[in-house]
């Protein structure tokens, strides 16, 4: 016999893995902190959607929460012990919990019409393999109400999923709200501050961050139809001192909307950096920076701007403590230059092959078109290929790409951070229309049916587990995050 959990624990002992019966309740054995009352308050959340009705006691209750700073825990790490009367978890800190009750709800039946829990006699420990386990979702190109955002942190929760990643501005709509520059938001198609608060409250409490991504200075053509003035009309963000400085305080305003987000996301990809070239504006600002703009090559002035653009952002959101992490969209040239405290997302080994940015000295992170991209509802990869892929290897579909019809996989390396499932959105404004509940329910379900090989294959990125034997247990898995998340 083996339990049914995913992504599979490291170490697992069947004491007889006989079914025991407890009383649903668990005691926060002192002392201990707001965050870990907080993972037990959402555990209990959870439980109540399965039919447990978990009490939170004092005292000496049926399963024992204890917190252990000085306890020898791996990255995330805890451990269950399900005995014969009692159950015990420990943890380092509150994100180590949120993984043990994680794993606790996926080994959770109700017993007794909901007073008591059916767990497995079995003794665990576990610990994550990458820090890095990602889930992105696309909320500028087809409108996600905000009650779905809390669904997919209820996902990443129950896979152990580390980063929530929201790619919340591109062309088609801006859905960040903002004091400094209100006009940017999309009417109709953006978040609340308090919005924003509550979503960032219940994803800390839950042990997964949040990483925001403002999409510059391409994929942002609202920035000039909003305020022309400032970032020029051209559909790409002009560069000159204010439009970059006004750029720069807009991160400033998203690192205090999430507060406790460790990296920010600067975007960085596809510009159509030429445009530049054009501007008398931008042209001055490059001569204020030292680019001979009569001289140098029109590729080397506009990359040359770009450095320049992408540095100050980063800056920007390293000075109030975070990561900056940008797609790899720089120029090959820039490799050398650019900083690397700077996390570069691998995604297409187009604009930069991951072997360069594994030389240069980056930190990444892998987000392989194939088989991570899904573009609901006709673009996806089996969850099979999910499976079969690992941190270390990438497909790549862009037909520019020196690995194109093949793959490129790398020895395993602490360079590489983890990976991530990226849904985006371009086709489903076509496909949905405005019947927006069923097109992010179609797009959460091409995620949902994923998450589970994403998971594993971060979580455990150096044993494999079959498809076939991981397939059945993902299933089980998906039907009760439908209760979840319904
Ligand atoms: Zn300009």
């Amino acid at each position: 016999m083996k339990l049914n959990v995913i992504p599979v624990p490291k170490q697992v002992e069947l004491n007889g893995g006989q079914t025991r019966v407890y009383k649903a309740e668990l005691c926060l054995v002192p002392p201990s902190t707001r965050e870990a009352a907080a993972a037990v308050r959402a555990f209990s959340g959870y439980a109540l959607k399965l039919g447990i009705k978990m009490k939170t006691v004092r005292g000496d209750g049926a399963i024992r929460v204890v917190l252990n700073k000085n306890g020898r825990f791996r990255k995330e790490g805890y451990r269950i012990n399900i005995g014969k009367r009692r159950v015990e978890i420990a943890a380092a800190d509150s994100t180590g919990l949120n993984r043990a009750l994680a794993t606790l709800l996926q080994l959770a039946e109700p017993a007794e019409g909901g007073k008591c829990i059916a767990l497995p006699e079995c003794r665990i420990k576990d610990y994550a393999d990458n820090e890095y386990r990602g889930m992105m979702v696309d909320l500028a190109r087809y409108w996600h109400p905000f009650k779905y955002l809390l669904s997919y942190v209820d996902m990443c929760w129950y896979y152990k999923v580390s980063v929530l990643h929201l790619h919340f501005t591109d062309d088609q709509s801006y859905t960040l709200p903002s004091r400094l520059y209100p006009k940017l938001s999309t009417p109709g198609r953006s978040y609340t501050f308090d919005e924003l608060t509550e979503l960032e409250t219940y994803a800390y409490e839950r042990g997964v961050q949040l990483l925001p991504e403002i999409d510059v200075p391409g994929h942002n053509t609202g920035f000039t139809v909003a305020y022309p003035e400032l970032f020029g009309n051209k559909g790409i963000i002009c560069q000159h001192r204010d439009s970059v400085s006004a750029v720069a305080a807009l991160f400033g305003e998203l690192c205090e909307t999430f507060p406790r987000s460790k990296c920010i996301h600067i975007g960085g990809d596809e510009a159509n950096l030429k445009k530049w070239l054009d501007c008398p504006d931008c042209m001055a600002y490059a001569e204020t920076l030292g680019i001979d703009t009569k001289r140098e090559s029109p590729d080397v002035i506009c990359d040359k701007l770009y450095l320049n653009f992408i540095l100050r952002m980063a800056e920007a959101v390293r000075t109030k403590g975070r990561t900056p992490i940008v797609w790899e969209g720089f120029p090959k040239a820039a490799n050398a230059s650019v900083p690397k405290y700077i996390t570069v997302m691998s995604w297409e080994n187009f604009y930069q092959v991951t072997p360069d940015l594994l030389a240069g000295g980056f930190r990444i992170i892998n987000c392989s078109w194939n088989p991570m991209y899904i573009v609901a509802p006709d673009v996806k990869w089996t969850p099979g290929e999910v499976n079969d892929w690992s941190v270390y290897k990438w497909r790549p579909v862009h037909p520019g790409s020196p690995y194109i019809g093949r793959s490129y996989e790398c020895e395993p390396t602490p360079a590489v951070l983890g990976g991530q499932l990226l849904a985006w959105g371009d086709r489903m404004p076509g496909t949905y229309k405005d019947n927006i509940d069923e097109g992010v329910t179609a797009e959460r379900a091409l995620l949902a049916e994923r998450l589970p090989y994403l998971a594993q294959n971060t979580w455990n990125s150096v044993a494999k587990v079959e498809y076939n034997e991981l397939a059945p247990c993902a299933g089980a898995r998906g039907a009760e995050l439908d209760k979840l998340i319904n």
